[in-house]
This record gives C-alpha cells, sequence and structure tokens, in this order.
C-alpha cells in the first residue's frame, strides 16, 4: 500500500516532503534533468497511523497525490 505522485500534476513545491512522517518522499532528477517528487512506495504507509495521507492533505493540487496501483 501507497500513494504515488502524479508528475504532471505536480507544482513542484516541495510541501509533502516536509509532512511525511517516514520521509520517504525525495526530490529527484528525471532523464531529462526535470525536478521531480517521488514517494517511496516500500517505505509509505499511506500514513495509516496519522489517519491518512499527510502529504495529500498538504498538497494544493487535487487529485497530484493518489493511491497506486
Ligand atoms: S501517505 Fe504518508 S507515508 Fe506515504 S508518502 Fe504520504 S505522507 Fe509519506
Ligand atoms: S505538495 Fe503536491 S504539488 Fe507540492 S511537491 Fe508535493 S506532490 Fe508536488
Amino acid at each position: 500500500m501507497a500513494m504515488k505522485i502524479i508528475v504532471d500534476e505536480c507544482l513542484k513545491c516541495g510541501a509533502c516532503v516536509a509532512v511525511c512522517p517516514r520521509e520517504s518522499i525525495t526530490e529527484q532528477t528525471d532523464d531529462s534533468g526535470e525536478t521531480i517528487y517521488v514517494i517511496d512506495a516500500n517505505i509509505c504507509t499511506e500514513c495509516v497511523d496519522e489517519g491518512g495521507p499527510q502529504c495529500q492533505e498538504e498538497c494544493p493540487v487535487p487529485e497530484c497525490i493518489v493511491k497506486a496501483e
């Protein structure tokens, strides 16, 4: 179980990084040199112990952070 960030929706504001209790969101660089934010599905717990995805609550863009398949 994990959340994921839809790259095309992301404003790259970085707000989600600060609120993740598991430090599972990192800033990375894609193949074309663009900054992207990525959730590590192996670490993300969907914040089951925090009452729901904290990153999703903090993100200013609706539908930017969604459940991973
Ligand atoms: S759902 Fe929680 S653990 Fe997963 S990336 Fe978002 S803030 Fe981090
Ligand atoms: S809070 Fe939302 S818009 Fe901002 S970097 Fe994270 S995923 Fe992107």
